[in-house]
């Protein structure tokens, strides 16, 4: 009810509690008025009062007949009237309606007037005998005649007093009347009132309750027309993220595959600026369909096992090398109490960490970037409570601008997006995912000075996930089925598995790929999850149903809620999303296919990038190479077979590298400017006293001097390998001390005295039969031979024989790599003889040095041809 309408009922109800008041009190007052009229009515009361006239007139005629006659009769009569009108005299003084006139003195003047004259009479009767007689007739006579005034006063005067309260009786009962006429009229008006109030306030609610129900109904439409738009929306963004990835894979693909074919400089760099404005690319797309499911509430949060160190060090790895560019300090450091293993979101972590990292050195032009992680509190009940902090010494925010920067689209000032460029999304969104982990986003900053991120993350320790180790499975004959509608993707497929000599067969659609699956056996089968009719999770579900063990991994465009779930439950055992690199590829089929992986693991855990980024991460390899060539074809081999590969050009350099982050293993070249790899690994080894670590470190060599091994054991190697390196030679060493094998007994290695220019087939084998790669190898020598070539011509000038023996040796080293036996005798001549400091012999020696350098040249100027063809 409204507050106006209870005010005016209130006030009603009050008004007519005073009317019934009122009414109740003019009632008792009329019924008072009445009782008299009616009491008077009782008892005749003017009769009573003519009475005394009466009786007094005869007591009067009484008295004279009885002084004229004196005859005893009439003396007896006045005897009686006298007693008669003594008795209504006394009735009178004592009469019960005296009180009714109003002039009560009056009535009692009367009264004593008549009483004297009985008292008068009485003693004037009680002086004889107590009876009249002639005498005492006369004298009650006068007596009588002096009373005259009061007897008339009383019977005509209480008739006309009588009558004068009746009239005004009436008169107080007509007031009463009128008034309780008025109040019934107020009566009837208020009942009107309040009917009327009655009656709007039931309309109003009648109107409201309509209103209501037709604001019920409208949300109703609204609520069913909001899920309609939301749905629309989520499939929007399901095909929006399918319709952008999908190309986006062919295009990242692709690229790719024409990196790896003969190309000539200038397409080498378009290609990478493609790539690399595809990569810029993916990242906005990633971050506005990120964004875009956050809002529509899909985005899925996953509780796995990840260890913090190794996802800290691999994420701020490709920043390191960005910061180093920009000649700033990247430091990391994790409290030594926090366990390695934890619960959460690994990827999400790695996206938020990938966020303000990036923003710190985009926004830093000197100092430093400080990454820090510590632990607030936690329990054996309660999950523990992270804090992570990534500080810098950039630009700064402006305090006014510090909360602005989290909301979508928002940047500190306009100038910053012309000259840092970025979306301003990276926040908000990395302020939402903080969100969804459980945790909180909040920054410190001082315009000019820096700015400190902080985010808490919830985490629970957890059991290190048992991951299959890496077995070197040959992909090579292998059968794939790839089942995928989109012409680019397949081909991109097809060519990738080719060159990793898999026997590939390729579908459109899901019936084709299930009509193919009846007549042949794959040993792995790529599905794309969205195909049009039947979907990647159709068609295993048909071969679940058909209870048709093959290897399965999907591969997806839009990851969807719960897709993980139906993995494992359609038994396909990776799930890796477009776009999708060569490496993550290889490195799943090589972990899927790899027979001891498959038997150690019962229910082994669904690979997706994560899983796979751990474990090559778990391989990643520091390459110590000085050479050029070498690096180049080191690289190549361990990207290929899914490592991870950082490079360093020397000892220092790989001493720093350690300091900052976690390799696996690492390649050491021997021999190096600066820190050569003994010395390196001596220091490794000294340092590892303390942490009680132990980093597998295997010696690539160009010696052919006698005592290599043992001295490289001495200084704390593990494993040893021969240049020229081949696949071979590093995959089965590196397998052999993960194996913690000792090293194998020393093989005589022969130095390539050979006259032989130049051994094509041998250049194949050691660029793992990768025709593509040979002109890649090839023109790094080019790059690099020359300038080997002078440095030792302007040593021997300066009769700097050290100086000689070093450029021979890398020079050697590129000889070996590229397979040029003629060369390598010819460098290793001349190193033998300046490392013996024979300055003639040196000089002798390297007479020969630009002739086979240019008829090597001249050797490979056909494959050369072809490469750039
Ligand atoms: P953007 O893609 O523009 O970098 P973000 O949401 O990541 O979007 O950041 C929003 C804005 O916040 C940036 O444009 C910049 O003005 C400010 N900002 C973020 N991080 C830093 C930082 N470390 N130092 C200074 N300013 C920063």
């Amino acid at each position: 009810m409204p507050n106006n309408v209870k005010k005016q009922l209130w006030w009603l109800a009050v008004l007519m509690t005073v009317a019934m008041c009122t009414v109740g009190g003019l009632y008792y007052k009329q019924r008072a008025v009445m009782q008299r009229v009616a009491t008077l009515g009782e008892d005749n009361v003017v009769w009573v009062y003519t009475q005394l006239g009466i009786d007094y007139h005869r007591a009067l005629g009484a008295a004279r007949l009885a002084e004229t006659t004196n005859a005893p009769e009439d003396l007896d009569e006045l005897q009686l009237r006298y007693e008669i009108l003594v008795s209504r005299i006394n009735i009178l003084a004592q009469y019960r309606f005296a009180p009714l006139f109003h002039d009560s003195a009056w009535h009692s003047t009367q009264i004593a007037a008549l009483r004297k004259m009985i008292e008068h009479t009485d003693a004037l009767l009680n002086a004889g005998d107590g009876s009249f007689d002639r005498q005492s007739a006369a004298s009650f006579e006068h007596e009588l005649d002096a009373v005259i005034e009061p007897v008339r006063e009383l019977t005509l005067g209480s008739n006309t007093r009588l009558n004068q309260m009746a009239l005004e009786n009436n008169r107080a009962m007509e007031g009463l009347n009128t008034m309780v006429a008025a109040l019934a009229a107020l009566l009837i008006l208020i009942t009107a009132a309040i009917a009327v109030l009655a009656y709007r306030n039931l309309a109003a609610s009648e109107r409201r309750r309509q209103e209501a129900e037709q604001l019920s109904h409208k949300l109703d439409r609204a609520r069913v027309e909001a899920e309609a738009a939301n749905e629309a929306k989520s499939t929007f963004l399901a095909n929006m993220s399918h319709e952008i990835r999908t190309p986006m894979n062919g295009i990242i693909g692709m690229t790719d595959l024409a990196l790896d074919t003969r190309l000539d400089e200038d397409q080498r760099q378009y290609l990478n600026l493609v790539k690399s404005s595809a990569d810029s690319l993916l990242v906005i797309l990633n971050d506005i369909l990120d964004f875009s499911k956050i809002e529509a509430g899909k985005l899925e949060m996953e509780s796995v096992p990840f260890s913090l160190r190794n996802l800290m060090a691999q994420t701020l790895h490709p920043f390191a090398l960005r910061a180093g560019e920009k000649q700033l300090e990247l430091v990391c450091s994790i409290e030594p109490g926090i366990p390695d293993q934890l619960l959460s979101d690994p990827s999400r972590l790695r996206q938020i960490l990938n966020n303000l990292v990036g923003n710190a050195i985009k926004f830093t032009e000197q100092g430093e970037i400080e990454i820090s992680v510590r632990q607030l509190d936690g329990n054996a009940q309660q999950p523990m409570v992270l804090e992570f902090a990534v500080r810098d010494t950039g630009i700064g925010i402006a305090l006014d601008k510090q909360q602005l920067i989290f909301a979508a689209f928002a940047q500190a000032d306009s100038s910053t997006t012309r000259r840092y460029g970025g979306t301003g999304l990276g926040l908000a969104i990395t302020r939402q995912l903080v969100g969804l982990l459980g945790g909180r986003l909040w920054v410190q900053s001082r315009e000019a000075q820096g700015s400190s991120f902080y985010f808490t993350l919830p985490a629970r320790p957890a059991e290190p996930l048992a991951m299959p180790r890496v077995v070197e499975t040959d992909l090579a004959g292998q059968s794939v089925l790839v089942a995928d509608d989109n012409a680019t993707n397949r081909s991109w497929l097809q060519t990738l598995l080719q060159s990793w000599g898999m026997r590939p067969t390729l579908v459109n659609d899901g019936f084709a790929a299930l009509e193919a699956l009846q007549h042949t056996p794959f040993a792995l089968i790529l599905l794309d999850a969205h195909m049009p009719g039947m979907s990647g999770f159709d068609v295993a579900q048909q071969l679940q149903t058909a209870r048709r063990h093959t290897t399965v991994i999907m591969l997806t465009s839009s990851r969807e809620r719960g897709d993980t779930q139906r993995c494992q439950q359609l038994g396909i055992r990776g799930y890796l999303t477009k776009p999708i690199r060569q490496e993550e590829l290889l490195l799943a089929m090589r972990l899927l296919l790899g027979g001891d992986a498959v038997e150690q693991h019962n229910a082994p855990p669904l690979l997706t990038q994560d899983t796979i980024r751990t474990l090559s991460n778990t391989h990643h390899v520091l390459l110590v190479e000085d050479n050029l060539v070498n690096q180049k074809l080191g690289i190549s081999l361990l990207q290929r077979h899914g490592y991870q590969v950082t490079v360093a050009a020397n000892g220092q350099e790989a001493l720093d590298l350690l300091t900052a982050q976690c390799f696996d293993l690492v390649l050491m070249d021997m021999q190096m400017p600066v820190l050569d790899g003994l010395e390196t690994t001596r220091r490794i080894r000294a340092q590892e006293v303390l942490s009680g670590d132990h980093l597998p470190i295997i010696a690539m060599t160009a010696n052919v001097m006698n005592g290599d091994r043992e001295r490289c054991l001495d200084a704390g190697m593990d494993g040893y390998i021969g240049k020229p390196i081949t696949v071979e030679k590093v995959l089965d060493e590196i397998a052999r001390v993960q194996r913690g094998q000792a090293m194998q007994p020393r093989r005589q290695v022969h130095a390539a005295v050979d006259n032989m220019v130049f051994d094509y087939p041998q250049l194949l084998r050691n660029c793992d039969d990768d025709q593509h790669f040979v002109p890649v190898l090839l023109q790094a020598f080019r790059d690099d031979a020359p300038a080997l070539l002078a440095e030792i011509e302007q040593a021997l000038a300066a009769a700097e024989l050290p100086r000689v023996s070093v450029a021979a040796h890398s020079l050697r080293g590129s000889a070996l790599s590229i397979a040029a036996p003629a060369l390598v005798a010819a460098c290793q001549q001349l190193e033998q003889v300046s490392k013996a400091g024979e300055l003639a012999a040196a000089q002798a020696a390297f007479a020969t040095l630009p002739r086979a350098l240019a008829q090597l040249l001249q050797a490979l100027a056909p494959y050369q041809a072809t490469a750039t063809d």
